[in-house]
């Protein structure tokens, strides 16, 4: 089941947690704030797809964002 990831990078305050956490997935993009990196990223960077392999990753990325900007689902 794909895993989905999307940043909303208006709430971002670029914390950068999630580049510690999931970083072959998240990577500095303008300003410092983190997009979906080009491996992933489907329909523009800030959303996309990552393998079973790194849900937990992302999760914890998910988890530990203080502004709440990601969200990781099964589709
Ligand atoms: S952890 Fe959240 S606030 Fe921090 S850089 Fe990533 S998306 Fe932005």
């Amino acid at each position: 089941m794909p895993v989905k990831v999307k940043i909303d990078r208006s709430k971002c305050v670029v914390a950068h947690f999630c580049l510690f956490y999931a970083p072959t997935v998240f990577i500095p993009g303008d300003g410092g704030k983190p997009v979906i990196s080009p491996e992933y990223a489907s329909g523009g960077m800030e959303e996309g797809y990552v393998p079973e392999e790194l849900y937990d990753q992302v999760k914890e990325a998910e988890r530990h964002c203080p502004s709440r900007a990601i969200k990781v689902y099964r589709e």
